[in-house]
């Protein structure tokens, strides 16, 4: 007993030593943390603060999220004002001046990805637009999975440089999985390729842009604006019109009028995840596409 508990006190200082010398990463996102999982492996500590599940526009801070960002060395965010809404007080708050706005310790990714929908007008959040900056759904394009990777080897590498090596090193074998998944997800894509879809929210012009779909409109009259009689209409006009039959709806919405507009125009409704999380099952990067790509191949065989 006396030696079973000895050693358990030494497994548990180790083991508290080396927690304490883990780069402590903080992701905005479970997306950003599941790409820092794949550099970082068990060398970083990484935790998120928004959930899968909920709509990374609007999210409520909770007491929890402040306890993560004080002990953190590292807080990497999606950017183009995703978080506007609820995370630059709680980095205020947090007092952690490691990842204060302009600090080595807050790392803002969009500036490594390719983004979309960059306004060519000036555009406020006071017009309800919640994409004034260009469209912040970038991760969904694993070639910006590939850049957001790249970027995190580098940081990490920056602030734990006797790990420079394994980073490296896993940074690689992601981006050969990562190449081989996408000649899977293409080959399931590629009798689809064309095919004209309606979203919910501008989520998609990443994954859609990639995998050769076209988004014709939106549920949403405006990026964060609820839907309206009158769009609606529009939408079930444009859908008989140019015989669009999928809808597609992030898990975060209400269902009703996607699901009023598939009944007027004969549709399906399919709840395609936007993020890691979404569902417990989808924990990782790959995950995520494996489910949208096979439940979108499920929905277009559907909807012929
Ligand atoms: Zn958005």
């Amino acid at each position: 007993m006396k030696i079973a508990g000895a050693v358990a006190a030494l497994l548990g200082c180790a083991s508290a030593a080396e927690a304490a010398s883990k780069l402590n990463v903080v992701t905005a996102t479970q997306d950003l943390a599941a790409l820092a999982t794949e550099v970082g492996g068990d060398h970083i500590a990484v935790d998120s603060i928004a959930r899968g599940y909920q709509d990374p526009h609007f999210v409520e801070p909770k007491p929890s999220f402040l306890l993560k960002l004080q002990k953190a060395d590292l807080l990497a965010v999606v950017g183009l004002q995703l978080e506007i809404g609820w995370l630059p007080p709680l980095i205020t708050q947090s007092g952690n001046s490691k990842i204060q706005v302009g600090n080595p310790g807050y790392l803002d990714m969009s500036q490594f990805a390719k983004i979309l929908e960059i306004p060519t007008t000036q555009v406020t959040r006071a017009e309800g637009d919640v994409h004034p900056l260009g469209n912040p759904h970038y991760w969904l394009d694993p070639e910006n999975g590939r850049r957001i990777a790249k970027a995190l080897r580098d940081k990490f590498s920056e602030m734990q440089p006797s790990d420079a090596g394994y980073f490296n090193q896993r940074y690689e074998d992601f981006g050969k999985r990562l190449t081989d998944a996408e000649k899977r997800w293409d080959a399931a894509m590629a009798p689809y390729r064309g095919r004209k879809v309606i979203t919910y929210h501008r989520s998609w012009p990443n994954f859609c842009e990639r995998f050769g779909l076209q988004v014709v409109d939106y549920v949403e009259p405006k990026p964060g604006i609820p839907p309206t009689p009158a769009h609606t209409l529009e939408v079930i006009n444009t859908m008989k019109r140019d015989n669009i039959k999928l809808i597609l709806v992030e898990p975060y919405f209400d269902l009703r009028t996607p699901n009023s507009i598939a009944q007027a125009t004969g549709g399906t409704v399919a709840v395609l995840l936007p993020s890691v999380g979404g569902v417990k099952e989808v924990t990782n990067y790959f995950q995520l596409f494996d489910y949208d790509i096979n439940l979108l191949v499920s929905s277009f065989a559907k909807t012929k």
